[in-house]
C-alpha cells in the first residue's frame, strides 16, 4: 500500500520593509490546515489544504543583528509558529526517521526573500530545522551512550550548491569551481551522486556548525533587484547518520540515513527581478532546475493517480540528486514560503499551486538496513 510519505508545509512569512514600504496589503489569511489567497484585483479567493500551514505577522521586534524576534501575541488570536514549532512538526518526525534508518528531504521552494534560509538554515539564534536538527541528533547520539548504548555512531556532513547546472563543493573553498564543477555519477543501486564531494564526519553539533558556516561563506552570491544578498543558487546539505550494532540474532547490523536539506534558488522567473545578460543566463539556469522539479513533480504526481508516465528525473542536475528523495527512497517535506502581501500575488499563487501538486505524490520509503 502506497503511504504518503510526502508532507507539505506553507510558510508566510511577515512584512519586509520593502512591502512596508509600498503600504503593502495582505492577501493570505490561513485557518487550520486552509491557506487562502486572495487576488487583488479582482478579489477572488482561492483555497489550498496543506499537511501545515504557518502563520506570522508584522508585530514582530528587530533582534539586535537586524534579524527578526518573534513576538507570540497575534492581534486576531491566530497562532503564530516560531522556529521551534515548525521543527517541531517537520524535523521532529525526520529525527524519528534517522533512528529508525529511513532516508528524508526537506526542501524549501518560493520566490526570493519569501523565508526558504529562515526555515531551512535560519539566522543567529533563530536557528531553523537543519541546525535544530543537528543539535537534537548529538543530544540522542549522547543519551544513548550514557544510557550504557554499544551502538557506534556516525555522522557525516556534506554541503553543495547547484549553480547554472554546475555542482560546487561548498567545504571545498576551490576544487569545484576549478574543474567548471563536480561530476554527477551514477551507481548503479544508490543512484546518482557528485563524484568527488567532500563528506565530512562530524562528532559534534560544534562541528556541524563550523562546516555550514565554512560552506555558507563559499556560497555564490549574486544580487538580484528582489533581495540584494539572496543566493541564486540551490544549495543541498546532506547528512549521513549511521548506527553499527549488534542485533538480537547476534549478527552486526548497520542501519543508515540520509538526510537532505535543500535550499532552493527563488523561484521567481528572471523578468520579474529585471535581470539581464548573465543574470538572464543564470535565471534561465536556475529555472531549468527548477521548472525540471515541477516537470519531475506534475509526473510524480500522475504516477500517484495510477498512470504510466515518466519521470524526468535525468533532465537537471537538481532532480538527478533529489531523484531517490522523490522517487520513493524517503520521506520528503516540502517547506512552500511566501510572501503575505498583494504585490507578490503572482509569484505567491505559483508557490502554492507548486505546493498543491507536491501534495499530490505518494510514495513509499524503504529502510536501509543489512
Ligand atoms: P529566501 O531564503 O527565501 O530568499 P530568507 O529566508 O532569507 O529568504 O528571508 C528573508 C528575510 O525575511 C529574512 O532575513 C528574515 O528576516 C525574514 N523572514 C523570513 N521568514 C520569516 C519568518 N517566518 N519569520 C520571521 N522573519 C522571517
Ligand atoms: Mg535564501
Amino acid at each position: 500500500m502506497p503511504e504518503e510519505n510526502v508532507k507539505v508545509a506553507v510558510r508566510v512569512r511577515p512584512f519586509n520593509s520593502r512591502e512596508k514600504g509600498r503600504n503593502a496589503v495582505g492577501i493570505i489569511d490561513m485557518s487550520g490546515q486552509t491557506t487562502i489567497i486572495k487576488n487583488p484585483s479582482t478579489g477572488e479567493e482561492k483555497k489550498f489544504n496543506f499537511d501545515y500551514s504557518y502563520w506570522s505577522h508584522d508585530g514582530f521586534k528587530e533582534a539586535g543583528d537586524g534579524s527578526m524576534l518573534s513576538d507570540t501575541s497575534h492581534p486576531n488570536g491566530k497562532k503564530f509558529a516560531d522556529q521551534n514549532k515548525v521543527y517541531q512538526d517537520l524535523g521532529e518526525g525526520v529525527l524519528k526517521n534517522a533512528w529508525e534508518g529511513f532516508n528524508s528531504t526537506l526542501f524549501a521552494y518560493g520566490q526570493t526573500g519569501s523565508g526558504k534560509s529562515w526555515s531551512i538554515v535560519g539566522y543567529g539564534v533563530n536557528k531553523g530545522v537543519v541546525p535544530l536538527f543537528c543539535e537534537n541528533i548529538f543530544k540522542g547520539i549522547e543519551e544513548k551512550q550514557k544510557a550504557g548504548d554499544k551502538t557506534e555512531f556516525e555522522v557525516t556532513y556534506s554541503m553543495l550548491e547547484i549553480y547554472n547546472e554546475q555542482v560546487r563543493d561548498l567545504l571545498d573553498a576551490n576544487g569545484g569551481n576549478k574543474r567548471g564543477g563536480l561530476r554527477i555519477r551514477q551507481h548503479p543501486k544508490s543512484g546518482f551522486y557528485v563524484e568527488g564531494l567532500l563528506i565530512v564526519p562530524v562528532r559534534s553539533y560544534k562541528d556541524i556548525e563550523q562546516k555550514m558556516d565554512e560552506g555558507t561563506r563559499n556560497r555564490t552570491v549574486a544580487a538580484t533587484n528582489m533581495n540584494a544578498t539572496s543566493s541564486r543558487a540551490h544549495t543541498i546539505v546532506g547528512i549521513n547518520f549511521i548506527q553499527k550494532f549488534r542485533n538480537a540474532a547476534g549478527e552486526d547490523t548497520t542501519k543508515s540515513a540520509v538526510i537532505n536539506l535543500v535550499d532552493l534558488a527563488g523561484s521567481e522567473r528572471a523578468e520579474s527581478t529585471g535581470a539581464t545578460g548573465d543574470r538572464l543566463k543564470e535565471g534561465a539556469a536556475i529555472n531549468q532546475s527548477l521548472s525540471c522539479l515541477g516537470n519531475c513533480i506534475a509526473a510524480l504526481a500522475e504516477k500517484s493517480s495510477g498512470r504510466d508516465v515518466k519521470v524526468p528525473f535525468r533532465d537537471s542536475v537538481l532532480t538527478k540528486l533529489l531523484k531517490n528523495a522523490l522517487g520513493g527512497n524517503s520521506k520528503t517535506i516540502m517547506i512552500a514560503a511566501i510572501s503575505p502581501a498583494d504585490i507578490n500575488y503572482d509569484e505567491s499563487l505559483s508557490t502554492l499551486r507548486y505546493a498543491d501538486r507536491a501534495k499530490q505524490i505518494k510514495t513509499t520509503a524503504t529502510v536501509n538496513e543489512d
